[in-house]
């Protein structure tokens, strides 16, 4: 008799403890795993719609050529919204402040409009892009995070904004029914450990409450996996520290809600994890430090050519020139290209041709220099390399090893078969350069090799 009593304790507490272990190191590590996973999938493609608007040439050249025929915007905007799971998509052109949504209703933005003054705001400040709450009036003013990035021309010049919007009521209500369903806690923890948010219901942007123990146990580690007692009762723990965010993700359980078969815990956390990444995207919106990071990294490419953009490369290059002034006897040089000619590929053949040769010489480039080297576009059909530990002549010699290998082949585009041709100019670094004096000098090398006719290389003396 009391031997049965003491198997029966003895397995219940067998059982007891591996559930235990099992949710705490199998169940909510997977979901917070697949939690995390997911939002950097779903954030980055969110970033790369709104940014790739904000580069497409179909975009730009429909402002400059006068934004006739709206429908052909809406039509563009409406095919975003249709290939994505965003909740709305609008282009605004500065020129006109015509606000354009894929649902045909155009509106004038206007500077004494409450609502419209992140425009204005935006307009004036120095950052491309911008991550703002606001109501969306195009959708009965529902409370949506805009993701949007500043279009600008080849020249430069400010042609408007262009966004995607997330609702930020359809988020609330999915955290909602996650708690009410599966009885677990979602917190976002910055690294002293204040509350940024949590799956409570409260409403969002005013939860500045510091995190309750066992936050010392998470503090600096990357992942925790623990059971705490609270109140009497055992609460099941899961943090990961996400790097780029700078902020812990917190999944908690109660045990009561443990009590489930293991099959089926493991399940609701898998049909949990889908939902559960829209709010976890939705807050990395709200921590502006943790969010612009990933921006910054997201818009350092330029999506048609792959190569780095300028304002990625005017940040690298000038740390190249500051690491130059400090080694000496190390050289450094740069090579701005040119495509010959471009604009009659595009009055002959159509920009979408065009777009297509601009990929195809930037895939040359990109195939001939180093793996030291940094490929940029440099602004419409302009790309710049810059050649670290490279003196002049062998950079002279690499330039004509691309110009010849580009001038030779075929290239094989959707309006036929176009040979291209690019000129190039050469410049070393001189001691008491600045960024821009080396490019002056590129820029002025390549003119010469215009003037002595094209598909040639010149360098600056
Ligand atoms: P040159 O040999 O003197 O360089 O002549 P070019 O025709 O190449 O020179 P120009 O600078 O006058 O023309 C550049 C053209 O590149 C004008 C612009 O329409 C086109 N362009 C700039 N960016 C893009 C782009 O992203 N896609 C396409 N398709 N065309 C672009
Ligand atoms: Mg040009
Ligand atoms: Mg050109």
């Amino acid at each position: 008799m009391s031997g049965f009593i003491v198997t029966s304790i003895f397995s219940y507490t067998v059982a007891r403890y591996s559930l235990t272990d099992r949710i705490v190191d199998e169940t909510l590590p997977l979901i917070s795993e697949n939690i995390y996973l997911e939002t950097q999938n779903k954030l980055d493609r969110h970033i790369v719609i709104s940014s790739q608007m904000a580069q497409d040439t179909f975009v730009q050249d429909w402002i400059v050529e006068g934004e006739k025929d709206s429908s052909r915007i809406e039509k563009y905007l409406a095919t975003i919204l249709q290939n994505s799971q965003i909740f709305t998509v609008f282009f605004i052109s500065d020129i006109t402040k015509r606000y354009y949504h894929p649902n045909g209703q155009i509106r004038y933005i206007d500077q004494d409009n409450v609502g419209d003054k992140w425009y204005f705001k935006a307009r004036s400040q120095k950052r491309n892009y911008d991550v703002i709450i606001s109501e969306d009036e195009m959708n009965d003013g529902v409370l949506s995070v805009f993701i949007n990035f500043k279009i600008y021309n080849e020249q430069g010049d400010f042609l408007g904004i262009t966004g995607v919007g997330l609702s930020l009521d359809n988020i609330q209500k999915l955290l909602d029914s996650y708690q009410d369903l599966h009885g677990r806690r979602v917190y976002i923890v910055n690294k002293k450990g204040v509350i940024l948010f949590h799956s409570m219901g409260e409403r969002l942007l005013s939860n500045n409450a510091a995190m309750a123990p066992p936050f010392d146990k998470i503090q600096n580690t990357t992942k925790t996996n623990i059971a705490y007692e609270n109140n009497g009762k055992t609460v099941f723990l899961s943090s990961r520290y996400d790097e780029k965010f700078q902020w812990y993700l917190i999944v908690e359980e109660d045990e009561s809600y443990s009590n489930t078969p293991i099959l089926k815990t493991l399940l609701i956390n898998l049909s949990g994890a889908g939902s559960i990444t829209i709010i976890v995207l939705f807050l990395s919106h709200l921590t502006i430090n943790g969010y612009q990071k990933r921006l910054e990294q997201m818009a350092t490419v330029d999506h048609l050519t792959k190569a780095m953009n300028r304002h990625a490369f005017d940040l690298l290059f000038s740390q190249e020139i500051k690491k130059q002034k400090r080694q000496k006897n190390n050289p450094l040089s740069v090579v701005m290209f040119d495509i010959d000619h471009f604009k009659s590929v595009n009055d002959k053949y159509g920009h979408q041709v065009g777009d297509e040769v601009l990929a195809y010489v930037s895939g040359i480039f990109q195939s001939q220099i180093r793996s030291s080297d940094v490929l940029c576009r440099w602004g419409g059909e302009e790309f710049i390399i810059l050649l670290p530990n490279c003196d002049k002549t062998e950079a002279t010699k690499l330039a004509n090893e691309v110009r010849r290998k580009i001038s030779e082949s075929k290239f094989l585009s959707s309006g036929g078969e176009l040979t291209i041709t690019v000129s190039g100019g050469v410049a070393e670094y001189l001691d008491g350069d600045e960024a821009d004096n080396l490019l002056f000098r590129s820029d002025k090398a390549l003119y010469q090799a215009k003037e002595n006719g094209r598909n040639k290389i010149e360098i600056s003396i």
